[in-house]
């Protein structure tokens, strides 16, 4: 498939045009999308717009910027101006937000064209897009099994050559998980990279918007044009990334690369296996690989369903039948609030807003949300200190390839654990990467993840670009 640097180039110079390129875009949904389920709603008029828009500024010999004409699926997460945004829950029916999101407004800006709204598990809570209230969406790799979550439908949106690009949002490993299943590279960007401004949130302290891409160097491109300070983002921090794009060619020589076995531990062996050969390919290229263990990433997981949950218990505090999408009415208001969110929640969402609210409860406030914060802070120090060691982290995505649906429905417990791995790096505020590095035996893709320290999310890319060359070999 064109990567988003092929094409932007191809419009650039008149070969193809961004009308042409957003019609084969469409055709391609509308040839499979039946069967896959990656949107949830496509802007056709409002595509065919911005492509013209892009077509008119190479007709005057003008630039229209770096992503010019790449079609790209936005998750549904994610305000555009008067689109239906829905975050995969009956809540927020008929809901058209009245802002744009700044991350769609610069991708906007720098040529490329969104073409509609992708699938995810209801508020982007879930690992396998079986949370949304509109129906899962499918793996294009094999059918019968999830495409992972919670931006499964804009993973599917890409691993089936719809879009070159989709935007997700990663809060526990929403782009990583989906990502390793369908064979794409999925990047968190640190903490306060991107911008969330119209990003609907779910836990505010974690959540991250970043990018799925066919290659290492479209994901730099995207993050270049989406990241940065945003003035409408009180947490996106001032200072700029080093050249994302100039990184992918930098190497690895002479760089350290920890082997982290709490990374690996609990995988399937052919995932370890991979994670492996992807160790030996760095060494290759002149990395020095070094064996460490990092015990208190294992305690990620229970502290962030003790801070996430809390945190979207008070988020989602809004939808209560006033200012957002669904009312059900009642003889007062009061009643009208919880007959709306009893009906306008999924199972899951309830659970979690239970959950978190017990968390924070006065009584329980120490003892659950306040030890889950000095988790946070162990894990936190842990990786610091393993960062004087070493530059990056390797380790598996995660601990299976994708799963069958239902498979994991009945015990939410199973479901979590598909994110042990990467939920640290949320907790910590740090980047992360899951480049795809081969496929299981039953021919399902690999991921294997790479982590750097905070803002030093140069190193994923230097790293992601040598495993990605590897890999091909
Ligand atoms: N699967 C995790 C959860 O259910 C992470 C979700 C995410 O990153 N948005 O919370």
């Amino acid at each position: 498939m064109t990567t988003a640097h092929e094409l932007a180039a191809q419009v650039r110079s008149g070969q193809i045009s961004a009308s042409e390129a957003l019609e084969h875009s469409f055709a391609a949904i509308d040839a499979r999308d039946h069967e896959l389920h990656a949107f949830l709603y496509l802007d056709h008029d409002g595509a065919r717009k911005a492509a013209k828009a892009v077509d008119a500024v190479v007709a005057a010999g003008g630039d229209p910027g770096p992503l010019a004409g790449v079609p790209i699926g936005i998750k549904d997460n994610l305000a555009m101006r008067g689109v239906p945004t829905t975050c995969g829950s009956k809540i927020l029916d008929g809901w058209k937000p009245p802002y744009t999101a700044t991350v769609v407004e610069r991708l906007v800006a720098a040529g490329a064209v969104p073409v509609g709204k992708t699938n995810l598990d209801e508020f982007a809570m879930g690992s396998s897009t079986e949370n949304s209230a509109f129906g899962p969406s499918r793996n294009p790799h094999d059918v019968t099994k999830v495409p992972g979550g919670s931006s499964g439908g804009s993973a599917v949106a890409v691993a089936a050559g719809f879009v070159p690009v989709a935007l997700g949002s990663d809060t526990g490993g929403s782009i990583r998980q989906p990502a390793a299943f369908c064979g794409l590279v999925g990047y968190k960007p640190s903490y306060g990279h991107v911008s969330r401004y119209g990003l609907v949130a779910f836990s505010s302290s974690l959540d991250q918007v970043g990018p799925f891409t066919t290659t290492v160097a479209d994901a730099a491109l995207v993050t270049q044009v989406i990241g940065g300070h945003d003035p409408a983002d009180s947490t996106s921090m001032p200072d700029a990334y080093e050249d994302l794009v100039a990184a992918c060619g930098r190497g690895v020589k002479g760089l350290k690369v920890g082997l982290c076995r709490d990374l690996l531990d609990g995988a399937d062996a052919e995932i370890v296996e991979r994670v492996r050969l992807a160790a030996s390919v760095l060494e290759a290229a002149g990395a020095e690989i070094v064996d460490l263990a990092i015990p208190e990433l294992r305690l990620g997981l229970s502290a962030y369903y003790l801070i996430a949950p809390a945190e979207a218990s008070s988020n989602l505090a809004r939808y209560d039948g006033v200012r957002f999408g669904l009312r059900v009415e009642r003889e007062d208001v009061a009643a009208m609030n919880v007959a709306t969110r009893t009906a306008g929640f999924g199972p899951e969402v309830k659970r979690r807003i239970m959950l978190g609210t017990y968390a924070l409860s006065a009584g329980y406030y120490d003892a659950y949300y306040g030890q889950a914060q000095k988790t946070r802070r162990l894990i936190t120090n842990a990786l610091d200190a393993a960062y004087t060691k070493v530059d990056v982290l390797l380790g598996a995505t995660t601990p299976t390839t994708a799963f069958g649906f239902g498979d994991k429905v009945a015990d939410p417990m199973s479901m979590y654990l598909s994110d042990l791995f990467t939920i640290p790096t949320n907790l910590a505020g740090h980047g992360a990467m899951s480049v795809p590095f081969g496929n299981s035996a039953a021919g399902m893709p690999i991921g294997v993840q790479i982590l750097s320290p905070g803002r030093r999310d140069d190193r994923l890319f230097q790293v992601g670009a040598v495993l990605e060359a590897g890999v091909a070999k």
